[in-house]
Formats: structure tokens, sequence, C-alpha cells
């Protein structure tokens, strides 16, 4: 019998099985497909950590915990796993983005600066903004390599001692109180505690999540600059956009030739994880398009590469950190609506404080299901 089993070896599961084998637990991780897979929501080379969190000071913590987590693992493992570049918050004076960025600044006294319209092309050339428009720039800001992380995090719960399977499903669960029993396609495994971070999947694995997790389908597009120079690591930071096409977030050239672009919710298409759509149509790309022509220095027409991921929505695009109602041994961590893969450092040393000793230094109210009436359909 284990002490945990974790569900799903994604970016949060992985994170979750490390820090639970590194307090000593017997845990087990199952993945229903190949570590560092490109078919749930943690592929595509780069992943946005901002630290003036737009969507609610109560996040700020979190992020500044989590940022400091990924340096100081890697240094222990001596892996590259974030790449510092700056981060922008880019939008209307009066906009969402703008106010909510410039308010968790001033809470938290974070190091930023302000420019406003084509101020920022003087020291960032590749961004060419209307005049009405402001910047944050967050310089401790960059982006994570999502594959990069998941395989250190797998890598070194098996150095702690951790079981893990891939390409092992898990149908369904049952507990009588004390023992929990995981029914996969590998065999039955019994543990005293579960842990869901089955991402996109765990609205079919625990049917009481269904009605509160949305999956929804995203295209990201890689364009070849004019000018690759200007779209280099150094001088083009990561952006998160407000804009009259959308939200658009992005990065500098890195792993391909090109910089790469999405729209948050992108067509806003709901889909089944198992059932998705991953050819790339003209209206995926259009979409991506549109901004790059508006906004930015010159691009390649044509994407060099375009890829499909999926984003599991809640319906106020907060995440759900909890334990599942009526079972104070199995907790939920999903719902990361677009928008998680950056704390995965601190989510995963959280639930194992949670699992290990009951309780954590963070408010996670914002969290609960308690908002939510489960079953409920939104
Ligand atoms: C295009 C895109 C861009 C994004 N950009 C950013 C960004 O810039 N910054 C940011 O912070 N976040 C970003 N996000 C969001 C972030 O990537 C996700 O919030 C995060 O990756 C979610 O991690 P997860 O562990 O919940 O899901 P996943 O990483 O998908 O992990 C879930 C895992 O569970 C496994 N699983 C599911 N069901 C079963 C089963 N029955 N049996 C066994 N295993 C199972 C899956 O195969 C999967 O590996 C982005 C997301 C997308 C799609």
């Amino acid at each position: 019998m284990y002490d945990c089993i974790v569900i799903g070896l994604g970016g949060m599961g992985s994170a979750s099985l490390f820090e639970l084998s590194s307090k000593g637990l017997d845990v087990l991780g199952i993945e229903q497909f190949e570590i560092g897979h490109d078919k749930g929501s943690s592929h595509g080379f780069s992943r946005i950590i901002r630290l003036a969190y737009y969507e609610g000071i109560e996040y700020v913590p979190l992020v500044l915990r989590a940022h400091a987590r990924w340096l100081q693992l890697e240094k222990i493992y001596n892996k590259r796993l974030l790449n510092i570049t700056g981060a922008l918050d880019i939008g209307l004076e009066n906009s969402e983005t703008i106010i909510g960025s410039r308010k968790a600044c001033e809470e938290f006294d974070l190091p930023h600066e302000i420019f406003r319209g084509n101020e920022l092309s003087e020291k960032f050339p590749a961004y060419l903004l209307p005049e009405e428009y402001f910047s944050v720039f967050q310089k401790d800001g960059g982006f994570l390599v999502p594959e990069s992380c998941i395989n250190m995090y797998v890598n070194e719960s098996i150095n702690n001692g951790a079981d893990v399977k891939q390409n092992c499903k898990v149908f369904n669960w049952e507990s009588d109180g004390n023992i929990i029993t995981v029914f996969t396609s590998d065999g039955n495994f019994k543990t005293k505690k579960l842990v869901f971070t089955a991402g996109a999947w765990t609205g079919i694995i625990e049917n009481k999540m269904s009605n509160i997790l949305t999956p929804e389908r995203q295209v990201v597009s890689w364009f070849k600059p004019v000018s690759p120079e200007n779209y280099n690591v150094d001088k083009f930071p990561v952006f998160n956009m407000e804009v009259p096409e959308g939200r658009y977030y992005g990065f500098p050239i890195h792993h391909y030739e090109g910089m790469k672009i999405g729209r948050y919710g992108h067509l806003e298409e709901k889909i089944n994880p198992d059932l998705i759509n991953r050819e790339i149509t003209k209206l995926d790309i259009s979409t991506l398009r549109v901004p790059m022509d508006k906004y930015f220095q010159s691009t390649s027409t044509e994407p060099l590469f375009s890829q499909v991921c999926i984003f599991t929505n809640t319906p106020d695009s907060h995440f759900v950190l909890d334990y599942l109602p009526g079972n104070d041994n199995v907790f939920i961590a999903s719902g990361f609506s677009g928008h998680g893969f950056k704390f995965a450092s601190v989510i995963g040393e959280l639930i194992s404080d949670l699992i290990v000793d009951g309780g954590t230094e963070f408010d996670l109210g914002l969290f609960s299901l308690d908002r939510f009436k489960l079953n409920k359909t939104y």
C-alpha cells in the first residue's frame, strides 16, 4: 500500500510527486501517456512566468514562492528551467491588465518600470505599440521550459524512490473511508491518500468535477521574424497583451527559429480531450496572425509550426485546489484555466505540505470548491 498516489504526471502531478517523494513518502505516480507527451496542457517549450498578477493579488505570494523554488531547483539539479527575459503586461491605462498589474506591483513592492506607447520600442524594438498603450515591465519575469521541468521532476522523484507508471490509464477509484483503491490498465493499487492532477481529464475520471471543469482547444504558432535579432531572449521580453482583438501572449525566439504567439481561449472551442481536433485550420492561423501585423515588427506570413494544446477552465478562471467533498484524503488540483504552469513548483510544495503536515502557509480560499455547487450546470 502506498502513502499517496498521484494521478497524472504533467506539470502539477510531476511537481507533486517530486515534493511528496522528497519528504520520504512511499508514492506512485501514474501517467496515461509517456512522460513529457504533447497531448495535454504542458508542452510547447515555453510557459510565461510573470509576477505582477493582474488576475488577483492573492496569486502574488504564490508566484513569488514559485519563482524562488524554480531558481532553487535549477541550482540543486543543475538544469536550466527558467529563462529570465523580463515580462510585459500590456493594455490601455484603464484596462483590467494594467490596473491589476500596477496594483500587484504597488502592494507587493515588485520591481517594475512603466512604458507608454512606443517608448517601449526604444528598449525593445520588435514591439510597435500605439501611443495610448501602457506596458508594465517586470525584470524578473521570463519563461519556463515545461518539458525540462517535468522530466527533472519525474527523474528526481524516481531517484527519491517513487514508483512511476507511464502508459498506464486510471479508469476509476473507490474508497472505504480509509483505504483507496485505484483501478488502472496495469492493475489495481492501494493507497492512503490520492492526488488528482489529471488536467483536462479530471472531470472524466471524477464525475463530481465534470460540470465545473471545461477543457478548451488552444493553438499556438511560431512566426519567423524578418529581423530576428530584435526577437532574441535579450531583446524580447515575454508578453501578456490585452487588445481589442483579444488577450495575446508570446515569447522570444527559442527552440524554433520563430517567436511564439497564442490567444487566451483561442476560438473558445469546448472539447473532449480524447476527441480533440489536432489539425490546424486557416482560422487558427489568421487568429494568431492579426496581432502580428498590428503590434510587432514584421514576421513571416505563414507560421513555421503550429501546435494544439488544452486549457482546463473553471467558470471564474481561478484554480481548484481543494479536497474532494466527502473525501478528506482525496485532493484535487485542476482547473488551471490557461495560467497554471508557472505555479507548478509551489503547487507541488503546498500539496506535499497538506498531505504530510495537514496544512499550508498559503491562503487557498480563492481556490476552494465551496465557490461552486458541484454538479450544477454552468
Ligand atoms: C497553449 C497554452 C499556453 C499556456 N501558457 C501558459 C503560460 O504562459 N504560463 C502559465 O503559467 N501557464 C500557461 N498555460 C497553462 C498551463 O500550461 C497549464 O495550466 C498547466 O500545464 C496545467 O498542468 P496540469 O498538470 O493540470 O495538466 P497536464 O500537464 O495536462 O497534466 C495532466 C496529466 O494527467 C494525465 N492523465 C489524465 N487522465 C489520466 C488518466 N486517466 N490516467 C493517467 N493519467 C492521466 C495526462 O495525460 C496529463 O499528462 C498554457 C496552456 C496552454 C495549453
